[in-house]
């Protein structure tokens, strides 16, 4: 924390209403490596306010020593204190009585030898606070507190008022004193999510210094609503930063840990998160609808994308967490595992999670046990030192946030999980064509990052900033390849239209008007043979996107002629009723994409979402065209990482502290994209080829779940062996 925020927030926390200004923070961790970096194994059992009256201390301690844990998070306070506290204010359980519930739980945890974080909760307090204290709630525009919605009795708190600085750094203070703690945990604070617009006084005095109290809706158009981000992260990061201190006052090496997650779908900046929190906590506990179940590994790669190694965990609910909820029931076993799975694949430490002291349904136990135990048995292959992949993904942060478009466009958005669709149509198409990639945040485009990978893909990041589009140029200048999509880079960072693309030159493209679409009927026309049209023997057309932006080919930005566009378009014509379909225009001069080669640069753009159309339609074309696009942009080299196979399977492959680990998950499954998963399909034997370090001398190769040793051979750096059958999740490790 630098001087500045230390002394506002300190001046902020002795109770003044002064609200802090905003300064750099702090994103230092400590030199040698603090307790939570070698966290592999994390449990939490939340309490409610009754479990005072009933809660049997060693048997939960058996149970979560059984797990091998590291840290198990308990609750301490916030809403509920389950101590005996002198905080005025701070609720004791009403069920308390003469316990010291969580002194108890702290001194069991700590006979067993495992890590205690105490679990707060900010969000909420009760009536008599809020009569003493109104300046520490939320509040509507007609002064109002707001209440919870199911529990009525609490009063939602405010983050730009004092409860936070002040009360809940007593509460911090009090406990850190009292108890054996070595970190914090706060539910449900900050979140990834929307912000929140309070009409409370302080926050009135913030709406004063920019100028006037923003949209309620994310609105990235209004000046305000942009004043009202920066502001919001900045008092989020200042809490942040301010709490790390309180909790590190009596201990230099404990630790404060917010609550993030969201997966790919993020409003707040969480390359900004990442920089101030030591511990990324990811609150992505399962899936509910039609969300498919790469979510989890898709969380663990945008939180790696801005800790870059340092720790994540990411919850997994025991409790089935689906819509509607059941929170003191199970959750279908093989969806847990799954998840569980995933969180270790893509490099998280795992967070088993479940409600409530007295539980009348414990299947759930034995799942957690059987994977944590596993995890144990095999822990240094999950000391992961860096991923092994040779493709970068943009994670295009500002666009899923804020993508919106007026006019003719501007379905576009309105249901705002359509704004990530560029990217999970990408993404599927990755999962497909078994390639080992890695995300890269938008605000992290250094050469120092991106150097390392021979192609990077931008799934429409419609929204850049100059400086992002710079460092993209400067990276294909380098030699690096590039596959972008749609509309990224027709708009500023906050979406102020350009008047033509910002990496225009490099695309060797020319806007000619606004988005077209959305249109079915429409096609892309093979006017020329190109290497990644090669699949498409037998057809002229390939389906079109649902929206394109009109262009034309223009020199690039090295000079060189404009290049040749293999794919033209064949605008839409009518789809019903039959006599009417036929293409009024079946040829034009249209790009629909365009390749170019120069040095060991490949550079492909296609000006339709044939990403977000491929995931919404499930083609199969779109898809088999980014994978074959993907493979030329790569080149001709050995992948770093190659699995052959039947299923479907995301893979992840990281260099480990006693060698390497490649990790198959199993997606193969009838609820791949929609239910819980029943049970597993195994799939059949995968073909692998592993590129090592030059020089190193690989002695054996073992899968990690079916536990047993594999035959290999190695040839150079090419280490090459078969992974066994695959039920939900193998483990190779090459030591
Ligand atoms: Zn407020």
């Amino acid at each position: 924390m630098t001087e500045m925020t230390r002394r506002t927030f300190l001046a902020a926390s002795s109770g003044s209403l002064v609200i802090a200004a905003f300064g750099s923070r702090g994103t230092a961790a400590p030199a040698d490596r603090p307790w939570y970096a070698t966290m592999r194994r994390c449990g939490q059992l939340n309490l409610n306010e009754r479990d005072p009256l009933t809660l049997d201390v060693a048997s939960w301690i058996d149970y979560w020593s059984s797990l091998k844990l590291d840290a198990l998070l308990l609750n301490g306070g916030g809403i509920v204190a389950f101590y005996p506290t002198d905080v005025p204010y701070h609720h004791r359980s009403e069920f308390l009585g003469s316990r010291d519930l969580f002194g108890e739980l702290a001194s069991a945890t700590k006979a067993r030898g495992m890590r205690l974080v105490a679990r707060m909760d900010c969000n909420y307090a009760y009536e008599d606070a809020l009569k003493a204290h109104p300046e520490w709630f939320e509040r509507n525009r007609d002064g109002s507190p707001r209440p919870h919605n199911e529990s009525t009795w609490l009063y939602k708190t405010c983050m730009f008022g004092p409860y936070f600085t002040a009360q809940m750094a007593a509460i911090y203070r009090e406990i850190n004193k009292r108890y054996p703690v070595d970190g914090f945990f706060t539910n449900g604070w900050p979140s990834t999510g929307d912000l929140t617009v309070c009409y409370c006084e302080n926050c009135q005095k913030v709406y004063g210094a920019i100028g006037g109290a923003p949209p309620e809706r994310v609105d990235a158009s209004d000046a305000g609503y942009r004043k009202y981000y920066d502001a919001y992260m900045n008092r989020v990061l200042d809490v942040w930063a301010g709490w790390q201190k309180v909790v590190t006052e009596a201990r230099a090496d404990s630790v404060y840990v917010g609550n993030l997650g969201g997966g790919i779908r993020t409003v707040k900046n969480v390359k900004r998160l990442g920089e101030t929190a030591h511990w990324f906590n990811a609150d992505h506990q399962g899936r509910a609808g039609d969300t498919a179940i790469w979510d989890c590994a898709q969380q663990g790669r945008v939180a790696q994308s801005v800790m870059k190694g340092r720790t994540i965990t990411n919850v997994t609910g025991a409790y089935s967490n689906s819509r509607p909820t059941w929170r003191h029931v199970t959750k279908a076993p093989a969806e847990t595992t799954m998840w569980l799975a995933q969180t270790a694949a893509s490099g998280m430490v795992p967070w088993f999670h479940w409600l409530g002291g007295a539980p009348e349904d414990t299947r759930w136990k034995e799942v957690g046990r059987e994977f944590f135990t596993w995890l144990a048995n095999n822990e240094p292959h999950f000391r992961n030192t860096r991923s092994i992949a040779d493709i970068a993904v943009l994670y295009p942060q500002r666009t899923i946030a804020f993508y919106r478009s007026s006019g003719a466009g501007a379905w576009r958005g309105v249901e705002r999980a359509q704004t990530a669709d560029y990217l999970q149509g990408l993404y599927y198409a990755l999962l497909e064509g078994r390639f080992a990639f890695d995300f890269v945040h938008e605000d992290d485009l250094r050469s120092e990052t991106l150097q390392r990978y021979r192609a990077l893909l931008i799934p429409n990041a419609a929204y850049l900033s100059d400086d992002h589009c710079r460092q993209i140029r400067e990276y294909v200048a380098g030699g690096g390849s590039l596959l972008a999509t749609f509309e990224t880079s027709r708009y500023s960072e906050w979406g102020d239209a350009r008047s033509d693309f910002g990496l225009g030159d490099v695309f060797g493209v020319t806007a000619t008007g606004a988005a077209i679409g959305p249109l079915g009927n429409s096609y892309m026309r093979i006017s020329a043979p190109h290497v990644t049209l090669k699949d498409f023997n037998g057809t002229a057309l390939v389906p079109g996107p649902e929206n394109r932006v009109p262009v034309r080919a223009r020199s690039t930005a090295s000079g060189r002629a404009a290049p040749q566009a293999p794919l033209t378009v064949v605008p839409n014509y009518p789809a019903f009723p039959p006599e009417m379909v036929f293409p009024r225009t079946p040829r034009t001069d249209e790009p629909a994409a365009i390749f170019q080669e120069n040095g060991r640069s490949r550079l492909a753009y296609f000006a339709g979402d044939i990403d977000r159309t491929s995931w919404r339609s499930g083609s199969t074309d779109l898809s088999l065209l980014i994978q074959s696009t993907v493979r030329w942009l790569r080149g001709d080299a050995q992948p770093l990482v190659a699995v052959d196979g039947d299923g479907v399977v995301e893979l992840f492959a990281w260099e480990t502290e006693p060698g390497y680990a490649l990790h198959l998950l199993n997606y193969t499954n009838p609820n791949m994209t929609r239910g819980f998963f029943r049970r597993f399909y195994p799939i059949g034997p995968q073909k692998a080829a592993f590129t090592v370090a030059r020089g190193k001398k690989i002695a054996a190769v073992r899968a990690l779940r079916a536990a047993r040793a594999l035959s290999f051979t190695q040839d150079g750096d090419v280490v090459r062996f078969e992974a066994p059958a695959v039920n939900d999740y193998e483990v190779i490790a090459l030591t």
